[in-house]
This record gives C-alpha cells, sequence and structure tokens, in this order.
C-alpha cells in the first residue's frame, strides 16, 4: 500500500473534501450522496468488474468522420429531442467582449469580494446574449474525439465565499470538443449539449452524483437512435462501461486506504441510473418513450428537479446494476 500513512490519508481526504465542496458550491448542488456503494448489487458489480478485462472493441470498429458531419448529426439529434422546449442559454462571447470583460476582470483582481461578486456576475450576464443552445459555437482541440467541455464563465476566487460563488448566475461561455473524431463523436457533443441545458437551472441537480446522469443517458439515446442494429449503441456502452469498471476498481482501492468518494462515484452512480432509464426507453412502446422524454424535459426546462423526475420514472439503482453486470459479460472480455 502507497498511502499506508495515516497523516496522509488524512490530507488526501481533507484536500477531496475540499475539492468537492467547491464543486457542490459552484454547480448548485444541495448534497453529494452515494449509496449505491454500499448495496449487495454494487458489490457483484464490483466483483464482475474486477474479473473483466479490458475491453477488445470488438463489436465496435467505428469509421471516421468529418466534424462538420459529426456536428450536423449531434445538432440535429438534439434539436429533434428538445423541439417542444425552450433551449435557450446565457451566452457570453468572449472573442468579442473579450476586452472589456478583461479589463473589468485585471481592474478589479483586488477589489473583487464577497460583497460586489454577484454585482460583477450580473454585470457579466448582462453582456451575454440568450443564445439557442445549437448556434453556441464549438471550439476544435485535441484529437480523440472522445472527450467534449461545457464551458461555464465563472471567475474564480480563492477569497470569495463558497456560498456567494453559488449564487452565481450561470453563463455559458461554448462548448469545447476534441476533433478528429468517428461515427460515435457526435454522441459527445450531445452529451454536453445537455450538460448545458442542466446547467443553466443551476440546483436542478441536487444530489452531485446525478451530475452525469442525463447527459450520459442523452449521449447513450443518440447512440441508440442512430443506427437500427445496435452497433453504435454497442460502442457507446463499451467505452461508459469500461471508464466506470476503472472507476469502480479505482474507487474500491481508495475506499480501503480510507479516502472518499470523489467524481468517480458521479460517473459510477451516474452510469448506473442512465442504464436503467435507457433500457426503460427502449423496452417500451412508441407512447411509453414519448412519456420518459417528457419527464425529462420537465428537468431540462428547470421545472422539477432531477431527483423528483427519477422517483417519477421509478429510476432503479439496483435494475441498472443488473442490466451493466448483463452488458459487461457481453460486451467487456
Ligand atoms: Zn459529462
Amino acid at each position: 500500500m502507497i498511502y499506508d500513512n495515516e497523516e496522509i490519508v488524512m490530507k488526501a481526504n481533507e484536500h477531496t473534501k475540499n475539492i468537492i465542496k467547491k464543486e457542490l458550491a459552484i454547480g448548485g448542488f444541495k448534497k453529494f450522496d452515494y449509496p449505491f456503494l454500499n448495496t449487495r448489487e454494487y458489490e457483484r458489480l464490483l466483483i464482475d468488474m474486477t474479473k473483466s478485462k479490458k475491453t477488445r472493441c470488438r463489436n465496435a470498429r467505428l469509421n471516421s468522420e468529418t466534424m462538420s458531419e459529426i456536428n450536423k448529426k449531434g445538432k440535429l439529434f438534439i434539436s429533434t429531442v428538445t423541439e417542444d422546449i425552450n433551449t435557450k442559454i446565457p451566452y457570453l462571447n468572449t472573442k468579442d467582449d473579450s476586452l472589456e470583460i478583461h479589463f473589468l476582470e485585471k481592474n478589479e483582481e483586488n477589489t473583487i469580494n464577497d460583497n460586489n461578486y454577484i454585482d460583477f456576475m450580473n454585470f457579466v450576464l448582462k453582456k451575454s446574449k440568450k443564445t439557442d443552445i445549437i448556434k453556441i459555437p464549438i471550439e476544435y482541440f485535441g484529437k480523440k474525439g472522445k472527450n467534449g467541455w461545457s464551458v461555464t464563465y465563472l471567475p474564480y476566487r480563492e477569497s470569495i465565499d463558497l456560498n456567494i460563488l453559488g449564487e452565481a448566475p450561470y453563463i455559458s461561455m461554448g462548448i469545447g470538443m476534441e476533433n478528429q473524431g468517428d461515427e460515435l463523436s457526435f454522441s459527445v457533443l450531445v452529451h454536453e449539449y445537455t450538460h448545458t441545458l442542466i446547467n443553466r437551472h443551476k440546483g436542478i441537480v441536487e444530489n452531485y452524483a446525478n451530475d452525469e446522469l442525463l447527459s450520459i443517458f442523452m449521449e447513450l439515446l443518440s447512440a441508440h437512435e442512430q443506427d437500427q442494429d445496435g452497433r453504435l449503441l454497442n460502442a457507446a456502452l463499451i467505452s461508459r462501461l469500461e471508464a466506470i469498471r476503472k472507476n469502480i476498481i479505482k474507487l474500491n482501492l481508495e475506499k480501503q486506504d480510507g479516502y472518499l468518494p470523489d467524481i468517480k462515484a458521479v460517473y459510477i452512480n451516474s452510469t448506473i441510473y442512465a442504464i436503467d432509464l435507457l433500457d426503460m426507453y427502449i423496452r417500451t412502446s412508441i407512447k411509453g418513450k414519448k412519456a420518459i422524454l417528457n419527464e425529462i424535459k420537465k428537468t431540462l426546462v428547470g421545472e422539477r428537479t432531477l431527483e423528483e423526475t427519477l422517483i417519477k420514472l421509478d429510476a432503479s439503482e439496483e435494475r441498472g446494476s443488473q442490466i451493466i453486470r448483463t452488458k459487461v459479460k457481453t460486451l467487456l472480455n
């Protein structure tokens, strides 16, 4: 064991605690609950994940695709799903306003404090434009087409009280994505669009452990809807299962060392529920599918917390874990 010194573990805990506190405040979350860690199903999942080997992507030969094609597919999917709801986001074009904003920020560097932070953010909010989500510019960098970012404007100052950071209005600075993608990369874009829609309603996700839930669900759903034979969905599932396999094993080792669960627990919890929702969606009638999406849209427009929607849909951690265990046997190994 590397960290058998109790003092180091305590320090690491303190460090993790501070990171989580900051994440919770900035995202407007009320709590960080991860009850899945103590369930029977999760224990079984841990055993299966430890036994399974690294993925060989035998089901997932993906063709490369141009960024404009990826862009088109991502936009088409998100605008089709959300056609009957408001999808406008306060977007700040820093390219247009950069001089003024950065001048202000620089000048205020030493004067921004708990008392004027919200005023400053409201000033920036006025500079932003309500922009339809698919019109928000996408910046491309990197290589693999697997990662994306939903970028928020929120200048961070160590000195600002976390509660005040939590009060700051949401302002989008755009969406980032790795370039050189394949047939599945449009689902990365769908994932980021969903984050942006959710982020505009601070506090709509109460539990930080659910922060990735709807983004992963929409990403998998877009892969499912894109082709009939399930090839893309399998590829999308393989990459999600491989990611949480690593997270589950790491989290288990860290738990033994006394670490607090962190972002790994967010991905594990969110993937378990997202896969349950997806399974529900795939198995139901056309009418049922519409009903599921309508429930989810209530959260996307800020009408109802994600946690209330999960109760309404009867989402289950137990079922999600069971589905994952079956998938692990067929898709990983
Ligand atoms: Zn995400």
